[in-house]
């Protein structure tokens, strides 16, 4: 099949066999091409030689990793067309891997009037057959979600995204992640984003130690095709979080810390970490049992799958909402005579 031209951009969809077509890629004024596919060593250097080249070596199956290649193809596709000629994007048949460069491009330059599926549509127009695999299709959405960056691998959502599939893929083996491809939220930079609304704090109910706030708190989907009795219906028992770093010993104890551990599962590796297990709080003196994890994921009492889980047991915690009050601009609160509600010039000395 032909190339096909994206309306009103100068790209052009194809498979491997528009690079055949000399006199089709001369009429399009074609000067850059991309190859989003693996290629031989003979065909980079025969075939491309005439053109600006730029090779991205992925398999169009749904788990690789097309969305880091997204700025580089994106900048490779700018600078053809700022160049006045034509850019050919092609893959194998011009069906998938193609069509996912083409669309991140065109969401790229009006992430807020185009969505993948608006995107995706655009360029059926010309080529009906395009249809990204569905992985590619999340990959999209993800980074549309993102904001469509520069850079994509320093975004926190990429990055959540990568210990996500790091996690899934050890799982499909029988095996609890490495410990270096865990991402322990707390740990990274915070992100600039304005709270909205109370925070939620969670302590151990024991002894009172900060578990969790708001912003490592995952919220999870009730599962909606309940069956009419089943017990999915129930409360959530268990506030699920991002990992944090007092889990560790719980997550990846130690083998002399393992032999005390209860109720952990391993996979077929004796020697990985658990692949479920007990969550303990941090304060050594109380050690209370406060919550459990499963890699593989777990299913809460209202039914909602969450993979990876690392849930809080609601029985074992307390939750409590902190709303930070600005005594002058709550009437509500009333101050005994002589008092004055702290303002912003007094530096809480007098707590000394
Ligand atoms: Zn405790
Ligand atoms: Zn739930």
């Amino acid at each position: 099949m032909a190339m096909n031209q994206i309306k009103g951009h100068n790209i052009y969809i194809g498979g491997i066999f528009s690079l055949k077509n000399k006199a089709a890629l001369a009429r399009a004024d074609i000067s850059h091409v991309l190859s989003v596919l693996r290629l031989s060593q003979t065909e980079q250097l025969e075939t491309f030689a005439p053109y600006q080249h730029l090779s991205i070596d992925v398999d169009d199956v749904e788990d690789d990793n097309l969305l880091e290649h997204f700025p580089s193809a994106i900048k490779f596709i700018q600078s053809g067309l700022d160049g006045g000629g034509g850019v050919l994007v092609h893959c194998a048949m011009g069906k998938s891997r193609s069509a996912t460069i083409c669309i991140a491009y065109l969401l790229h330059r009006q992430p807020g009037a185009l969505t993948p599926e608006s995107a995706l549509a655009l360029i059926r127009e010309s080529r009906p057959l395009c249809e990204p695999n569905p992985g590619f299709m999340q990959q999209l959405e993800l980074y549309h979600k993102m904001g469509c960056p520069d850079d994509v691998t320093d975004h926190p959502m990429y990055k959540r995204w990568l210990y996500q599939r790091d996690v899934e893929e050890s799982v499909a083996c029988g095996r609890a992640p490495e410990l270096k491809s865990v991402r322990f939220e707390d740990e990274q930079p915070l992100p600039s984003q304005t709270a909205t609304g109370p925070t939620l704090e969670i302590r151990c109910r024991k002894c009172r130690t900060k578990l969790a706030t708001s912003p490592f708190i995952i919220p999870h989907e009730e599962e909606k095709q309940n069956t009419a009795k089943s017990s999915a219906t129930a409360e959530c028992g268990h506030v699920f979080l991002h990992p944090l770093t007092w889990m560790r010993p719980s997550l990846f104890p130690t083998a002399d810390e393992a032999e005390d551990i209860p109720g952990a599962t391993y996979g077929a590796h004796p020697d990985d970490a658990p692949l479920s297990g007990r969550l303990t709080c941090p304060n050594a003196v109380c050690g209370s049992n406060v919550g459990k994890f499963a890699w593989q994921g777990l299913r809460c009492s209202c039914g909602g799958w969450v993979v990876p889980a690392i849930g809080l047991t609601k029985a074992r915690v307390d939750i409590a909402k902190q709303v930070s009050l600005a005594p002058r601009a709550n009437p509500a609160i009333r101050l005994p005579p002589g008092m004055r509600a702290p303002d912003a010039n007094s530096s809480g000395r007098g707590n000394l």
